[in-house]
């Protein structure tokens, strides 16, 4: 039988709208077999998606999504698999959820410089005392009127060169992808599209992730479009990664991404989850 993965979804543990166990419920109604749930640098939402999940008779892979700093650029490496109990993985992202505090209070500042006050108390009442991230000022923006959506947002305010931009300065490659192999899991190379790379600095990446232990890039991604896919599956069998597929998704309403609505694999990939039938994934399960 073949089953229906998402191995890329947020809940208000991170920047999505859905409480973990409204986002299992709805994986659950769209046939979603197996659901990663990836929160931005926290593992807050697991321990409610694990019990949803086992209500809901759904496997559930706890996962993260670590924002790390690499050749002067942000990107994301997921980890799927890993053990919530881990401390080392804990601490790193205690740290990164500390330096997200500190940075959203410099966006804070440089928004009022602009005249726009209060962005930050109004993005962390967005964010409920949780996690804060940059989605949470979108939301505060959108609600006081200076765009028409989140996208207008990132677009005016908050990208490199606007007003509210901060450059990150997250964990290094090393340190994400050790946290995670150190957790039990494994690392997987998020959105690659989304980072607009040249060819060589995107097989640099690649090259410097398998040597650290990194295992699988994302190939169908809610963030890709279907010749994308093509591309990256490519990537991931001339380079030996295995092949994931996450719809990213942030909540319903989203125009671009669909939970558990992806494409499938190309057929010449192999899967990240061909081997957790024995490994990791609960046995009865699959009995
Ligand atoms: P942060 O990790 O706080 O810097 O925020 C990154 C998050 O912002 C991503 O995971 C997306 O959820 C969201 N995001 C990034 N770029 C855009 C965009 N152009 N439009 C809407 N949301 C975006
Ligand atoms: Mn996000
Ligand atoms: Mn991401
Ligand atoms: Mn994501």
């Amino acid at each position: 039988m073949s089953r229906k993965y998402d191995l890329h979804t947020h809940s208000t543990a991170s920047d999505g709208t859905l409480t973990p166990p409204e986002l299992i419920a709805l994986a659950a109604a769209k046939g979603v077999d197996v659901l990663a749930l990836t929160d931005h640098d926290t593992l807050a939402g697991l321990a409610a998606a694990r019990m949803a999940a086992d209500a809901a008779g759904l496997i559930l892979s706890p996962g993260v999504e670590i924002s790390v700093t690499w050749g002067g650029r942000t990107i994301h490496i997921i980890g799927l698999g890993i053990d919530p109990r881990n401390q080392a993985l804990c601490a790193g992202l205690a740290g990164l959820s500390a330096y997200r505090r500190r940075r959203a209070e410099a966006i804070g500042q440089r928004l009022a410089k602009e005249g726009i006050e209060g962005a930050f108390e109004g993005a962390r009442a967005f964010s409920n005392g949780r996690l804060i991230g940059r989605t949470h000022f979108a939301r505060f923006l959108v609600q006081r009127g200076y765009a028409s959506d989140e996208r207008e947002v990132f677009k005016h305010y908050l990208v490199k060169g606007k007003p509210g931009h901060v450059a990150g300065d997250w964990a290094s490659l090393e340190a994400a992808v050790g946290w995670i192999r150190g957790a039990g899991g494994q690392a997987v190379i998020a959105h690659p599209g989304r980072y607009h790379f040249t060819r060589a600095k995107l097989l640099r990446l690649i090259g410097e992730f398998r040597v650290l232990g990194g295992v699988g890039i994302e190939v169908v991604s809610g963030s890709h479009t279907r010749d994308e896919c093509l591309l990256f599956a490519r990537y991931a069998q001339e380079n030996r990664l295995l092949a994931s597929v996450g719809s990213d998704f942030h909540g319903p309403g989203n125009p671009w991404t669909e939970l558990g609505g992806m494409a499938p694999l190309p057929s010449f990939c192999t899967p990240i989850w061909a081997d957790w039938e024995e490994q990791r994934l609960p046995r009865a399960v699959f009995e």
